[in-house]
């Protein structure tokens, strides 16, 4: 089973999507490239750094708002997040949505980032 995520902008709580940088058809066709130079050096690398690129641009966005602040349910601020969405039944319209949840993540924030004071 996959982890639910939580929109750190609209509140959406469920699957992210997932974008990846680049093209597959420039990835395979790099691979096809250095399997048909046999292997050369350089043609090899070149699609090993471009494979890695884009697994390392792999982003997850929001398929409600398109936005890539999405956390994962089971971090800190992602579980307070949720327990506090969820005991919070009433919501008026989507902008005042939006700012409740921006405060709630402020909020949140501070209590996991702000060191205790000597
Ligand atoms: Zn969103």
């Amino acid at each position: 089973m996959r982890k639910k995520s939580i929109c750190t902008v609209c509140g959406y709580i469920g699957q992210p999507d997932t974008v990846t940088k680049g093209s597959l058809f420039l990835e395979v066709f790099l691979w096809g490239l250095a399997i048909c130079s046999f292997f050369l050096l350089v043609p090899v690398l070149i699609a090993i750094f471009y494979s890695h690129w884009r697994s390392t641009t792999r982003q997850r966005i929001c398929p409600k708002c398109g936005n890539s602040a999405m956390i994962p349910e089971d971090t800190p601020v992602g579980r307070e997040l949720m327990k506090r969405l969820e005991s919070d039944i009433e919501r008026e319209n989507e902008e005042d949505y939006k700012i409740y949840i921006h405060n709630l993540l402020i909020k949140i924030e501070n209590q996991f980032t702000t060191p205790n004071k000597m």
